[in-house]
């Protein structure tokens, strides 16, 4: 693994650690797809009742994950395409789960521990989990061989563990003891924040004690924090069957939920920032949270584009969404901005901000960049310029693999590593022709797992 890039990204409108309470929806919009889970299983009726925290669909390709519903209200289905609507809605405590009916899908063996998995995956915790190495959704009933946990979150514009944990550190550390009784020896390790800041003191007081938390500190600029980037970091290699889980301070927060008072989160704490929010800061809603109201005054004038998760991983989101996806752990904000600039090639460039030092910028001091989609002006060919690859944490050459790809040759792209990248989206951050080399790798990887899943079911 290469060092961690030496590019540092400022940018305007970062969210604070203070957390907005919205009001209660009249209604909720949930999408049936976010970025990892397709709830393709719809489990209600057209005009039901349901109670908070019943199952309204569920995603059968991943461990059938539930969607749970956020509040009590009645199923409107057909309403909005690829949504469950809940109407009518009131505010009621959710019901303690009662696991009875579900003991036969607990692998036998597993006794106690398997029966506190399945309830994670029942009351929505697990799908909080992930795999370091894939960022996919690891088995319930697996054996991993370490679980990082991370209070820390640099890409930019994403929720804060600090805004996360406020007044709850107490409900973590029973979490991360939850977590710890799921497993037989393997290790936790912890990332913590700067080693000099309050919340860090706090973290490290609160697991003192604690012999099977291992405390790690990371590089303190983005992608140190990507769960591949630390599992690779503390020694642990994609493995087959093996993975290592890992997980953000909201995991740790509704594992303790769920194991503690049996009830499902069905309440985010997500980040809302980016240079078109006027207050950038966090926000406790819940999913399906209809995106207008989030949005409604809260806004900068002109066209924006709406970011589901951070400006460097996230995915756009479309004019047929609608609520909040049950996954969504933030929202940015940027200016849409796709008018070509007149003689753009001329302007010295004092306000953008430049990995390859060519603008006017370059000799100002330290500032926030003001970012919006077009800031590097329309996309060009690669101009090998080598800079994706001095900032890539993987050690790849993603130039290198890009033009294999545009010749179509995946055969070869698998040779040169591509399974590698972790998916952090610097190359395509500092690219200046604006090419979406992550967004290409992930698709490369996922062409090349299907291929060999289909070797592997016909030999
Ligand atoms: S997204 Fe780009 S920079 Fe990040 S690991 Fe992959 S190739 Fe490297
Ligand atoms: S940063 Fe973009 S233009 Fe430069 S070598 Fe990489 S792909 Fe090509």
């Amino acid at each position: 693994m290469s060092q961690i890039t030496k590019c540092e990204i400022q940018l305007e409108g970062k969210p604070a650690d203070s957390v907005l309470e919205m009001p209660e929806p009249r209604k909720l919009f949930i999408p049936l797809e976010s970025v990892r889970f397709s709830f393709d299983s719809v489990e209600v009726e057209e005009n039901r009742s349901v109670q908070p925290g019943q199952v309204l669909a569920r995603d059968l390709n991943n461990f059938s994950v539930p969607l749970l519903a956020p509040r009590a209200g009645k199923v409107k289905l057909g309403e909005i395409k690829n949504h469950i609507v809940l109407d009518e809605i009131t505010q009621q405590e959710e019901e303690p789960y009662d696991h009875r009916e579900d003991e036969a899908h607990i692998p036998q063996e597993m006794g106690s521990v398997g029966l506190k998995r399945y309830k994670l995956l029942a009351l929505g915790a697990w799908q909080f989990v992930y795999d370091a190495h894939s960022s996919k959704l690891p088995d319930p009933f697996g054996t991993p061989r370490a679980v990082i946990v991370s209070t820390v979150n640099l890409e930019p514009y994403t929720a804060q563990g600090e805004a996360q944990l406020q007044k709850r550190l107490a409900d973590f550390t029973r979490g991360l003891e939850h977590l710890q009784s799921l497993l037989e020896y393997q290790p936790i390790y912890l990332v913590m924040p700067d080693i000099n800041s309050e919340f860090s003191r706090q973290l490290r007081e609160s697991i003192r004690g604690y012999a099977w938390v291992k405390p790690v500190q990371i590089a303190p600029k983005y992608p140190g924090d990507n769960f591949a980037v630390i599992a690779r970091k503390l020694g642990f290699n994609k493995e087959k069957d093996s993975p290592v889980w890992a997980m953000r301070t909201e995991a740790i927060l509704a594992i303790d939920r769920a194991l503690t008072l049996s009830k499902p989160s069905t309440v985010r704490i997500i980040s809302f920032g980016g240079p078109m929010v006027k207050e950038p800061i966090h926000l406790k809603v819940m999913p399906g949270y209809p995106l207008k109201d989030i949005l409604a005054e809260r806004l900068e004038s002109g066209p924006v584009r709406i970011i589901d998760g951070g400006v460097l991983t996230g995915a756009m989101v479309s004019e047929q969404q609608k609520g909040l996806t049950a996954e969504c752990n933030g929202l940015t904000v940027l200016q849409e901005h796709s008018e070509r600039e007149f003689l753009s090639f001329i302007r010295p460039g004092s306000d953008r901000q430049s990995y390859g030092k060519c603008f006017l910028s370059s000799f100002r001091g330290a500032f926030k960049e003001r970012l919006n989609t077009a800031l590097r002006g329309e996309l060009r060919p690669c101009v090998a310029c080598g800079f994706c690859e001095e900032v890539c944490p993987a050690g790849i050459m993603p130039y290198l693999i890009h033009k294999t790809l545009y010749s179509g040759e995946l055969e070869d792209v698998e040779q040169m590593r591509v399974d590698l990248c972790v998916g952090c989206g610097m190359c395509s951050f500092v690219c200046p022709s604006k090419i979406d080399l992550r967004g290409e790798f992930v698709k490369a990887q996922e062409d090349i797992e299907r291929e060999l899943h289909a070797e592997e079911v016909q030999s």
